[in-house]
């Protein structure tokens, strides 16, 4: 797991002396294609105030109609974390005034949530640990006000409408984390879930996936919470880090200089690397919830939540322990290879096409990731499918080519698209050097070096190394090298 350097004004002694708690509220996009109260289009990037109408902008007299298919991918998360889907939940209106906001108000969920009490495991440090999702419920986004790029942008701010009324899941964890690294294992394996069972596209520079963080210290071994700050603006896992990061360590010189941290909101500036005050803490009184008047209690029942648990994917983790148990890779193998779906599905079409599965592990994870990292193609647009790397492995480990003109091979794959047997037979590859032909230059290296044999039968054993490598050698590298070995003990013997 990634580590972040510390490089503060605390000492090693203080951060020790303390324990951060960190709590994240995640807000991911759901992927619709229209809003979760009318029929506008969600695609991201569209002119400006190009997709809205009456209900999106909240002009009098209209009326919003819940999309079902938002409710489904709220269940579909709900249930990957874990979360107990419940039969009765309620939309209510969440008040306040800014300038994205037309309505005046989001339509949120407040009392009644969608989903609660679930929890995700966490890899770090190599242990396994259980982070809390206290509720995941359904909302409204706002619109977004722009500040740059317009004729008159010094004198005003500009408005887009086009993202009000796009469909969110707010997942909010419980005080569960310890550290900047664990918070980034959360945000990672949660993103990976949501990602899984395509729910959301999870696109951090879109919006679709963002973050605040909860975060406060205590002495470590106290009982109780210290006050908490909210930090904002998180929208990247590297921001994320490096603003708690600040966060404790701002907390801690404040207690330790005699002062008390208060309950507010804090932005991070990436710009200045630091977290500034936004504004106190609002309380939920301050949003004059209640429940919305104008949509239905959403109800689910047995049969629609069945339909949807039967309709999830395997989740990463489940993955994970099957490739190790089925196949043989490292519990290591398995987490790089799981990393993402698609090449999950890679893996094991390759598998299933006959490749080794230790093979198939170790030469996605040097040979194909390298090369489609070079050339900056996804696994998905691969050259090499998996049908034509297992073909490629069953000639390797059949000792029909050796491993190193393998690599030469996969290369050519690579850049073509041709097949391995194809480019083997083609370029006269294969390890054609038949048995006898190996036998006669083990014959050969042996006669040629007397001192070595007498040195083998004296019991040095290191030199046989020696007589296998002048027999590749001889054979231009395309002997199979076990045969070889087995050739040479026998006319040493
Ligand atoms: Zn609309």
């Amino acid at each position: 797991m990634t580590k972040f350097a510390t490089e503060s004004a605390v000492t090693p002694e203080l951060l020790e002396k303390y324990e951060p708690v960190i709590g994240l509220e995640v807000h991911a996009q759901l992927l619709t294609r229209t809003k979760i109260f009318c029929g506008c289009s969600t695609r991201f990037g569209d002119a400006p105030n190009s997709n809205v109408c009456p209900v999106c902008l909240g002009l009098p007299g209209t009326l919003p109609v819940l999309n079902r298919r938002a409710v489904e991918m709220g269940m579909r998360a709900g249930l990957a974390l874990n979360c107990t889907v419940h039969e009765h939940s309620r939309f209510a209106r969440k008040n306040y005034f800014y300038p994205d906001l037309p309505k005046g108000y989001q339509i949120s969920q407040y009392e009644l949530p969608l989903a609660t009490g679930g929890f995700i495991e966490i890899e770090h440090d190599g242990r396994t640990k259980k982070i809390g999702i206290t509720r995941l419920h359904l909302e409204e986004d706002a619109g977004k006000s722009l500040h740059d790029g317009f004729p008159l942008s010094d004198q005003k701010t500009y408005v887009d409408f086009n993202r009000c009324g796009t469909p969110l899941a707010e997942i909010v964890s419980e005080p569960d984390m310890r550290s900047p690294d664990e918070a980034y294992a959360y945000l990672t394996t949660l993103r990976q879930i949501l990602l899984y069972t395509g729910v959301s596209d999870c696109n951090m520079e879109e919006g679709s996936l963002r973050c605040d963080a909860n975060v406060s210290v205590r002495l470590r071994g106290a009982a109780e919470f210290g006050t908490r700050v909210e930090v904002k603006n998180l929208n990247s896992f590297r921001y994320l880090a490096k603003a708690l990061q600040f966060e404790i360590e701002r907390h801690i010189g404040v207690i330790e200089s005699g002062g008390r941290i208060t309950q507010e909101t804090r932005l991070w500036n990436q710009a200045a690397s630091r977290t500034d005050l936004m504004r106190s803490k609002e309380k939920a009184h301050d949003y004059r919830y209640f429940p919305e008047p104008d949509l239905l209690p959403v109800h689910v029942g047995h049969a629609w939540l069945a339909e949807v648990r039967s309709s999830l994917p395997e989740l990463p983790s489940a993955k994970r322990i099957r490739f190790v148990s089925a196949t043989g890779i490292t519990a290591y193998d398995a987490e790089v290879l799981t990393a993402t779906k698609e090449l999950a599905d890679f893996f094991e079409a390759a598998v299933k096409a006959g490749a080794p599965g230790k093979a198939a592990a170790n030469w996605m994870q040097t040979e194909l990731l390298r090369r489609l990292n070079d050339s900056g193609k996804e696994i998905t647009a691969s050259p090499v499918t998996p049908a034509a790397l297992a073909e490629l492995l069953k000639l390797v480990e059949g000792g029909k080519i050796t491993a190193a003109v393998g690599k030469k091979v996969f290369a050519t794959m690579f850049e073509t698209g041709r097949a391995a047997s194809e480019i083997v037979t083609a370029e006269g590859l294969g390890a054609q050097v038949n048995d006898d032909a190996i036998e006669q230059a083990a014959r050969e290296v042996i006669e040629k070096n007397p001192d070595n044999v007498a040195k083998f039968k004296a019991g040095n054993e290191g030199v046989f190394k020696f007589f296998v490598g002048q027999v590749m050698k001889a054979t231009k590298g395309q002997a199979n090298p076990q045969v070889v070995n087995d050739i040479v003990r026998r006319l040493l013997s």
